[in-house]
């Protein structure tokens, strides 16, 4: 049985300030959540508070990018020795807002899982459509390509070691949510595709709907079959929200 998992990515927001108080709000009411897991992976600068403030919580952490090479002259980069000095459990790989703005191809984001896993972080491999790939047909063409590149690298047996994200990019802050149906036809699809490889990793492996997940919007989510959880951007920001989201999850 997969445990479900709803992790919140802050993505550039926040400060000391703020994100102190978030966490504030958001331990106690992590304190009744069971069967869950529960994460944040925040801006690289907060990870030593974060850390601070969640270590003795139910709380993992992790951070939203990293570097695909080992420590070295990459000025700007941040690499997975670092994360691991701040504990970190997680790490998001290939967000939709990596690829279209910082030009992270498949293959760069392969290596990047690649080196998160071998360092024994667990890798938020992201994966998704455009809104333009959709209404051609090729969402399936799509993620098959961004998760080939990552099967090829590492080997169909490494994504029990990670989590899978299907985001699809036209529901990413934007408040159009993919259906539950639409989400479980393209989670089950990307677990067949395991499967075909190899089937005990295709059943374990955790895969997690992202994309104007609120809480209103959870519990119908996270009923389908092939929806272990959610990657939760905006509402993840809201303390009340985010722990609302986690309860759906039970
Ligand atoms: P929103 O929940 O703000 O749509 O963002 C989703 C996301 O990109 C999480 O990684």
């Amino acid at each position: 049985m997969r445990a479900k998992l709803v992790v919140g990515n802050w993505k550039m927001n926040g400060n000391l300030v703020q994100n102190q108080e978030l966490l504030t709000a958001i331990i106690p009411g992590s304190e009744g959540l069971r069967d869950i897991i529960c994460a944040v992976c925040v801006p690289y600068p907060y990870l030593p508070a974060v850390q601070l403030a969640l270590k003795d919580t139910h709380i993992f952490w992790g951070a939203q990018n990293v570097s695909q090479f080992d420590l070295g002259a990459y000025t700007g980069e941040v690499a997975v020795e670092m994360l691991l000095d701040f504990d970190c459990r997680y790490v998001i790989v290939g967000h939709s807002e990596r690829r279209s703005l910082f030009g992270e191809d498949n293959h760069t984001v392969a290596e990047k899982f690649k080196k998160a896993q071998s360092a024994g972080l667990i890798p938020i491999l992201c994966v998704g459509e455009t809104l333009a790939q959709r209404e051609i047909g090729e969402t399936e063409r799509v993620i098959e390509e961004q998760l080939d590149a990552v099967i090829k690298l590492t080997g169909a047996n490494s994504l029990t070691q990670s989590v899978i994200a299907y985001e699809p990019v036209w529901a990413i802050g934007t408040g159009r949510t993919a259906t539950p149906a639409q989400a479980q036809s393209v989670h089950a699809f990307i677990r067949s595709k395991i499967a075909k490889q190899n089937t005990e990793v295709a059943a374990n492996v955790q895969i997690l709907y992202g994309g104007s997940v609120k809480a209103g919007n959870a519990s119908d989510l996270f009923a389908m079959p092939d929806i272990d959880g959610g990657l939760i951007g905006g509402a993840s920001l809201n303390a009340n929200e985010f722990i609302s989201i986690c309860s759906a999850a039970q």
